[in-house]
């Protein structure tokens, strides 16, 4: 019952998976294309067929990056900078834990120099905009603009209540994708953001957005309530409508969220995701993310969390360690990179990290899985993530270390970064 865009916003934007039309790339691309399931129905009507979830433009100079990366040895290297322009939002999300700041971080503004100056320090090919509500940005145009400019692969995360309003404002460009926050059918994404009529304006936008030549995908962010048929019937209809990728999610149990009853644990993460790969065979869903790391959502790779592959700069300064979860701040991406204690977090390392599943810390670490076992990657791909059978086993909790609450810390840390560098 609750959503929260800013969980699933992301990285989506490096891979693509669609379960009709087999291909792969080195990096992050997976794809499955099983062959139908006996009396599965086909996807309703799909009147964009030359649309792809990522183009193999931006999936090629992607698998490049990377590729250099690995090959010059780097022991860390980003590969999405997640931008939080604003915390401030027009919803709120029972699942949100991004918008309970108080009204003073709520009005600051990340200024589109230092949001400029801050992809310039960080060399990750893609750049998120998330937030809050980035359209509430009244220069968010300036800083997509200088995003593409300096040839980066850039994803609007919006609930789309201002899409059609601002949409004057952008161009359609291959680099710039909108990621509209949809987390299920009418019912199910209304009830989720406690806003009647918020699914209608967001269809109606992506359908302006799409006629004006945009590329759209939807983020949907799913939680233990998520009924598997329902979203398998929502996931038909979004492509109906033209979006070209789904990127999916477990909701992260964010601490601060008003309503922390419905997060997934990581065994009904792996189940949900099972049942709704199984739903998904020979359906032609395209989703945006890697065969790997969906196969990890399935419960078929023990993987840990690479924390740093996702670095985030919002108004306070750079999070540590994640977008998700807000335990101090550096002022450069430099000092982040440098002097977090990256070996303290993830899952089997902090309590706030053990249910965590999502893209943020763990598709990076399917990205290096499939540059290590491409034949893998590749088997997935073609067959799709396994949703029968034993799972790979998980990495042990026993020597997590206990959550600390260090909400107010890190407030005043960041509100004391507010004042002296102000956005
Ligand atoms: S497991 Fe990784 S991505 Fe998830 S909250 Fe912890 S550090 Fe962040």
């Amino acid at each position: 019952m609750t959503a929260a865009h800013s969980t699933s916003c992301g990285p989506g934007a490096i891979g693509a998976l669609r379960t009709d039309v087999p291909s792969l790339n080195l990096t992050t691309t997976g794809l499955y294309d099983p062959p139908p399931a006996r009396n599965a129905r086909r996807p309703r009507q799909q009147p964009e067929s030359k649309s792809v979830a990522v183009p193999l433009k931006q999936t090629l100079r992607i698998g490049a990056y990377v590729l250099r990366q690995h090959l010059s040895g780097a022991k860390r290297y980003p590969l999405v900078l997640m931008m939080e322009p604003l915390f401030r939002c027009n919803l709120t999300c029972a699942g949100c834990g991004k918008i309970d700041y108080p009204d003073d971080v709520l009005n600051a503004r990340l200024s589109v120099a230092d949001a400029l100056a801050s992809i310039d320090e960080c060399p990750a090919p893609v750049v998120v905009m998330a937030g809050g509500e980035p359209l509430l940005h009244r220069e968010m145009d300036r800083i997509v603009r200088g995003a593409l400019a300096r040839g980066k692969f850039v994803y609007l995360c919006t609930n789309a209540l201002l899409l059609e309003k601002k949409l004057d404002q952008f161009e359609p460009n291959p680099a710039f994708t909108w990621t509209v926050h949809l987390d299920g059918n009418r019912e199910d994404h209304d009830h989720a953001v406690s806003r009647d009529g918020t699914f209608d304006q967001a269809v109606a936008a992506i359908k302006a957005a799409r006629a004006r030549g945009f590329r759209v995908n939807i983020n949907c962010t799913l939680f233990n309530n998520a009924d598997p048929a329902r979203m398998a019937e929502f996931f038909d209809f979004a492509h109906s409508i033209g979006v070209e990728g789904i990127t999916l999610s477990p909701g992260y149990a964010y601490e601060r969220a008003p309503d922390g009853q419905h997060f997934l644990t990581r065994r009904t993460t792996k189940d949900l995701f099972r049942t709704l790969f199984r739903l998904g065979k020979g359906r032609g869903w395209k989703f945006t993310q890697s065969s790997l790391f969906l196969n990890f959502l399935a419960g078929n790779e023990t993987y840990a969390c690479t924390p740093w592959g996702n670095p985030t700069r919002n108004v306070f300064g750079w999070q540590r360690p994640c977008y998700l979860l807000g335990e101090g701040y550096a002022r450069t991406y430099k000092e982040l990179m440098e002097e977090t204690d990256w070996e303290s977090y993830g899952t089997g390392k902090y309590e706030k990290c053990a249910d965590c599943m999502v893209h943020s810390g763990y598709e990076p670490t399917a990205v290096t899985d499939t540059l290590n076992h491409p034949l893998k990657a590749a088997r997935v791909a073609l067959f799709g993530p396994r949703t029968e059978g034993p799972m790979a086993p998980d990495l042990s909790l026993d020597n997590q270390r206990p959550a600390v609450d260090r909400y107010a810390e890190v407030l005043e840390e960041g509100r004391a970064l507010l004042k002296t560098d102000p956005s």
